[in-house]
């Protein structure tokens, strides 16, 4: 750049914070602007496995691959597949040495981020309430109130309900008709070794017909449950959400039929039910290029969860700060990330749906009635796995 832009980024999730993260390392200054009152205001999810060939390739761009490495959890990519009579129908461990996608704690991937930058490079507790171009090719930022700051690229990284998205596309989510409902057991193979032999090092799921149930580890014992089942998204119509045992009685009607020591993921967990409805963006979700204005990770292509929403973020993340730092004018570096990022994400978002139909069939709740719909599970691609 023949000058040196004023560079705003909204949100500091993994997509955002490894941008700001890459354009540091090259000396380019950035903002990067939070909702969030600070770096441990909630807790920030579960374990993500984190890919060779996009979140891995993010993290070297930052310099951080081998810290991040030294932090995760090769055993983590261990996974099961189970019916719902509980008979293993797969198994799949990572062979040694295989660093194709290991595991991390969200929080501990973000804070390996966060420490990544400067001082005073987030702005905590400041959400952005949209974005304008202006006609000069700058873009302005509307904080609360009346107060607005004028940028010559601003990047909207601020996740599914993007307040930035609006600058370039109408585009909203919609409800996919799955939902996901959260719980966790904590110090598992001390006070619930059944759960923890169910599950293994890894990630299980038991399915059947649009149910299932997934665990996955995290670190310290602690394991994160995915009651993941078709249905209305009132499903818990009448029902008050902060109410543990009412929810879990609830979903225990949902899952009749299933064997007991499945049954136990639901009964013996340690309560706290998030409610999770999977929302996504239409498909394809494009957009016409609007001088001084992109969009990154989930606020471009919220798609359903299905394991590389994460890594597609950071992806987009390291590829928009080296297409700033490597163009000599902001127009030309969005020409060059939007024409690969946006190709990509509409691939990406065209499987992950077909996924999500295949993972959650809108059958009645049934057996899957054949191994097919079970096998090969989409979701953790053979090619990555040994030892099967
Ligand atoms: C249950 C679940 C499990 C998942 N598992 C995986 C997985 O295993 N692997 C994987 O790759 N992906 C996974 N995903 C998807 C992944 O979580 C997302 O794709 C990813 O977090 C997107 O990152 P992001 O940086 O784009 O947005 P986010 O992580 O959503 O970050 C957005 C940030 O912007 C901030 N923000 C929002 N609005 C504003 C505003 N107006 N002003 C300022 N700041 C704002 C938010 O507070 C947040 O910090 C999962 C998702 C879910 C729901």
């Amino acid at each position: 750049m023949s000058t040196t832009p004023r560079i705003a980024i909204v949100g500091a999730g993994l997509g955002g914070l490894v941008c700001a993260s890459v354009m540091q390392q090259h000396g380019l200054p950035v903002t990067v602007f939070e909702r969030e009152p600070g770096p441990d205001s909630r807790s920030q999810g579960g374990s993500l496995d984190i890919h060779e060939d996009t979140g891995q390739v993010a993290l070297r761009a930052a310099g951080l691959l081998d810290r991040f490495l030294a932090l995760s959890r090769p055993e983590g990519q261990e996974w099961r597949l189970y019916d719902r009579h509980a008979a293993l129908i797969r198994r799949d461990r990572a062979g040694d040495g295989d660093l194709s996608r290991p595991e991390i704690d969200r929080g501990r991937l973000r804070a390996l981020l966060l420490d990544s930058l400067a001082p005073g490079t987030v702005r905590w507790n400041q959400p952005v309430q949209a974005a304008t171009p202006l006609p000069d090719g700058t873009a302005r930022l509307h904080h609360g109130g009346r107060t607005v700051e004028d940028f010559d690229l601003v990047i909207g990284a601020d996740g599914a309900w993007s307040r930035v998205r609006p600058a370039v596309s109408d585009a909203q989510p919609s409800y996919t008709g799955v939902t996901m409902v959260e719980t966790h057991f904590d110090d598992v193979d001390r006070r619930h070794p059944g759960i923890a032999r169910l599950l293994g090092a890894g990630t299980m799921s038991a399915k059947a017909g649009g149910r299932s149930l997934v665990m996955q580890r995290n670190s310290d014992g602690h394991v994160r449950v995915y009651i993941t089942f078709r249905g209305p998204q009132d499903w818990h119509a009448g029902l008050d959400l902060a109410d543990t045992e009412a929810v879990r009685a609830r979903l225990l009607d949902r899952y009749q039929g299933w064997d007991e020591s499945l049954l136990a993921i639901l009964r013996d967990n340690e309560g706290g039910f998030i409610n999770r409805p999977m929302f996504v963006l239409p498909v394809p979700h494009s957009w016409e290029r609007v001088p001084g204005i992109t969009l990154l990770g989930d606020a471009a292509h919220l798609m359903p969860p299905v394991g590389v929403g994460a890594n597609l973020a950071l992806l987009d993340g390291a590829e928009l700060a080296q297409a700033v730092i490597g163009h000599s004018t902001v127009d030309q570096a969005l020409d060059a990330y939007e024409s690969v990022m946006l190709p990509r994400a509409i691939d990406n978002a065209t499987t992950a749906q077909h996924m999500l139909a295949t993972l959650m069939p809108d059958v009645a709740d049934s057996d899957s009635g054949s191994d097919e719909a079970l096998f090969p599970d989409p979701l953790w691609p053979d090619s990555t796995l040994a030892d099967r």
